[in-house]
């Protein structure tokens, strides 16, 4: 009866536009360890970014591991309940703590006033989600980390293309990674990125990321966290579009909005200041209950959606639980709509019906 429609549909360039550049890999027979697309993917981004350093990984799961080991982060962590399991995975991954601090209801990012309760003689570092891409209170987690001598990490897999105070989010903090997994904004199809601040940080990071030797030379313990030509070669293909992209989810969020006024939902809210990438939609429910209905009758009309983020990470089955209810609470109530670019005003129709019908 119907295409299903998908909660997200990875953004494509022309074909042409992509193998372009994999026969220019093809043609120089370089085909990763920081090859000449690679090169020119992170020099750009680093441009598109504002960064001061820029590091492309294989994905961004590595690209947080490698920001953790390369501020030498131990013991403690405090970081965000309501996020992907990636954010808490790669705490404990590096042999750290993970200490969850619950989230602000407005923003659903960490709230900086629980942060502060949680800090310790242990308490190393910070690692917070700009989730949905909405800015954490960065002066408030800055002030924090002054005051206690915490290094600060942001999850920037959703960051991309926001900017906070006319700078890319991914300039706050000591480092932000990125992602570039397929389903997200920006994308390599696989792929990932860090953002630093200093020569001597950039200088051991690509050290780490490549087995932590240079030809014979080994000089610490290293990863194999390297971006091969042909995932790099999206990338140059994906970046002239972007802010096409860009535009097109606002188009489709807009029409959401105007559409979901008369129902008895809640958004997230997007604080001053901040100029928005429209990377996901979620909507809040007043109950769980009602949410689950309104998932399944909208699947039944081939319109999936997503429970993102549930649940809330301080229940998962491997980490130490600790209460954090307003994260909890969240978790339980919030979906994600579709939303990717191209997606046509009969497919918003079609999501909006489904949603309408299935709340009565
Ligand atoms: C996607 C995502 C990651 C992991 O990125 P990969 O590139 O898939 O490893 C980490 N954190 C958040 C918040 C994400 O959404």
């Amino acid at each position: 009866m119907y295409e299903p429609i998908m909660v997200t549909r990875t953004f494509l360039p022309p074909q042409e536009e992509y193998l372009q550049w994999v026969r220019q890999a093809l043609d120089s027979h370089v085909l990763t360890n920081n090859g000449p697309i690679h090169k020119k993917l992170e020099e750009a981004l680093r441009l598109r970014l504002g960064a001061d350093h820029l590091l492309l990984t294989s994905n961004g799961t590595i690209a947080l591991q490698l920001a953790i080991r390369t501020f030498g982060i131990k013991g403690k962590v405090i970081t965000t309940p309501f996020s992907y399991v990636a954010t808490v995975s790669s705490i404990l991954w590096e042999g750290c703590i993970p200490v969850f601090a619950d989230i602000d209801p407005n923003t659903c990012c960490i709230d900086p006033a629980c942060i502060e309760e949680l800090i310790d003689k242990d308490t190393t570092a910070i690692l917070a989600t700009h989730v949905y891409g909405i800015p954490c209170d960065v002066e408030a987690i800055e002030a924090i980390a002054l005051r206690y001598g915490l290094k600060v990490i942001y999850d920037g897999a959703h960051a991309f293309g926001t900017l906070y105070k006319g700078k890319s989010l991914t300039s706050y903090g000591d480092a932000c990674t990125l992602s570039f997994h397929a389903t997200k904004l920006f994308h390599t199809v696989e792929g990932g990125a860090v953002v630093l601040h200093s020569e001597a940080h950039e200088k051991k990071m690509r050290l780490q990321r490549s087995f932590g030797h240079i030809g014979d030379e080994h000089y610490e313990l290293g990863i194999n966290g390297k971006m091969s030509e042909m995932h790099a070669a999206m990338g140059m293909a994906v970046l002239p579009h972007i802010e096409v992209v860009i535009r097109d989810r606002k188009r489709i969020s807009g029409s959401y909005d105007e559409q979901i006024s008369g129902l008895d939902l809640c958004r997230p809210v997007i604080p001053e200041n901040t100029k928005y990438n429209y990377s996901y939609y979620p909507i809040l429910f007043a109950d769980e209950s009602r949410l689950m209905k309104a998932m399944k009758g909208m699947a039944e009309m081939d319109v999936h959606t997503r429970r993102y983020f549930y649940p809330s990470l301080n229940q998962l089955p491997y980490v130490e639980r600790t209460s954090t209810p307003v994260s909890e609470q969240i978790a339980t109530r919030v979906l994600c709509l579709p939303l990717y670019a191209g997606l046509d005003e009969s497919g918003i129709e079609r999501v909006m019906t489904s949603l309408r019908n299935s709340l009565v």
